[in-house]
């Protein structure tokens, strides 16, 4: 069986927070706690005989003291059971799909059940910053387990000392993937590490660091746009977080006590850190919905070049998705808030997405009047109206159902090529590359044919793909652009 680590955990999260209920703005904002005074008195934690070793590896790593043990269950789950589907639970799920169907993102003719029952599937291991238990649902004895474990302990022991529960409520999806991606790539980045250190013989290397994880079970390949969303804040937050401390401007505790308030800066490391992706302020109720930049990069990136689609997000300061029937057909209009009217690269990648998307079910139009426009009056007599940051020229692309969904491959090729770019990133920053070099040879390795080739090629045969492409593609991209300066 392919590694679940706690990957699965994500793809639940997602799937409720910004499908199915949509990121609700909350008014509730808890302040952050002042950085905790280092501890006086030395204290001896005590861990059980078989989680003491491990422990100790991820406070080495981490390089953080757990201030008291957690405790670890083993639990025993029964894997492929499906989940009964009532018809409210159906038809909520049918409406929240309908601009995925309408982007073709997600087959029209997917049965939402398995969707469900994917939902219910267990992770591989879980920490609770509620119940501050650790749950593995996977052997403990073998390499595996112990690399979950590592996983989970590193959530523990950040939790005691960035607490979990001090964080602020993200209120945009961009800023739930962001808290996401520093969350669980802080704690992937550890295992990574421990399993380098130990995943010596006898135990056999399960996964390879750097994997874009797609899980073993047929509906997750039915519904890989979730699968890809879910996997991608473990695969993108790993090598976000390395990079930053490859950069070395932010020690590895502000990484996580204070995550970058948009995914724009998960999505490429090399957008400066205060990069914003928000189009509205404050967020409006119900009427509009603003998609992170890591889904408007998949929904361009199943169809046209991942470069072209990373390009067009950084020409952007955030995206606007709003759903409508035309001719008894939902549609969905992304709006892109290009940082330039008409921006002609963003034309141009747009116009490739229609071609292969079909001129029948989708088009290309700009937002013809208005500047900034109020969207929504003040709701309080103190309160702010609701400001849309549209300008003239902004391109929107729409799209209706009816368009050929994306073929297997779409999202997780594409995800699995940006991992790969910003592992390179990390890696040239640490070699000392200036930024210059260090852009190119992320170019070079995202653009490598080969190295799509073999993604396409390994997806085919198994669940888990890596992203970690071989030394040689590294190599080679670092010799190219030494020579053309
Ligand atoms: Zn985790």
């Amino acid at each position: 069986m392919g590694a679940q680590r706690s990957r699965r955990g994500g793809l639940i999260v997602l799937l409720i927070a910004i499908v199915v209920v949509g990121i609700v703005a909350t008014s509730v904002t808890v302040a952050r706690a002042d950085p905790s005074p280092g501890e006086k008195s030395v204290r001896v934690v005590q861990w059980p005989e078989a989680i003491a070793p491990i422990a100790h590896r991820v406070e080495l790593i981490r390089g953080l003291r757990f201030r008291h043990s957690v405790p670890v269950r083993h639990v025993h789950v029964q894997r492929g059971t499906t989940v009964p589907v009532d018809a409210r639970t159906r038809a909520t799920f049918e409406t929240a799909l309908q601009p995925l169907v309408a982007l073709g993102l997600v087959s029209g003719d997917n049965d939402v059940a398995s969707l469900v029952s994917t939902m219910y599937e267990s992770p591989a291991g879980v920490y609770s910053p509620e119940s501050k238990v650790i749950r593995i649902f996977v052997p403990t004895g073998a390499a595996f387990g112990h690399a979950v474990l590592a996983h989970e302990l590193t959530h523990a022991l950040e939790d005691q000392h960035f607490r979990q529960g001090d964080r602020p409520t993200p209120r945009t999806a961009s800023q739930a993937i962001a808290d996401r991606a520093v969350v669980e790539g802080s704690a992937s980045l550890v295992e990574r590490w421990y399993v380098h250190e130990q995943w010596k013989a006898p135990f056999q290397r399960e996964a390879p660091s750097g994997a874009v994880d797609l899980g073993t079970s047929t509906p997750l390949r039915q519904w890989e746009w979730f699968a890809a969303l879910g996997t991608a804040p473990y695969a993108l937050g790993l090598e976000y977080v390395d990079a930053t401390l490859a950069r070395g401007d932010l020690p590895w505790g502000r990484i996580v006590a204070y995550p970058p308030s948009s995914d724009v800066v998960v999505v490429d490391p090399l957008v400066s850190p205060g990069s914003l992706w928000q189009a509205t302020s404050p967020i409006p109720s119900a009427l509009v919905r603003e998609p992170a930049a890591l889904e408007v990069f998949l929904v361009l990136a199943s169809r046209v070049d991942p470069a072209d689609a990373l390009e067009a997000v950084v020409h952007s300061a955030g995206a606007m998705l709003t759903t409508y029937e035309r001719d008894g057909r939902p549609c969905a209009d992304l709006t892109l808030l290009t940082r330039t009217p008409d921006d002609p690269a963003v034309n141009a990648t747009l116009d490739e997405w229609i071609a292969s998307a079909g001129a029948a079910n989708a088009s290309r139009s700009s937002v013809a009047n208005f500047g900034s426009r109020v969207l929504e009056p003040a709701r309080t007599p103190t309160g702010a109206p609701t400001v849309l940051l549209v300008k003239v020229g902004a391109p929107v692309l729409t799209s209706c159902r009816g368009v050929s969904a994306a073929p297997f491959g779409s999202f997780v090729v594409p995800l699995a090529q940006l991992v790969g770019r910003n592992a390179a990133i990390a890696r040239a920053l640490r070699h000392g590359l200036d930024d210059t070099t260090t852009a190119c040879v992320a170019q070079a390795v995202f653009t490598d044919p080969q190295v799509r080739d073999d993604l396409r090629r390994a997806l085919g045969s198994q669940p888990t793909i890596s992203a970690n492409h071989p030394r040689r593609v590294y190599r080679r991209a670092v010799a190219g652009c030494a020579s053309n300066l």
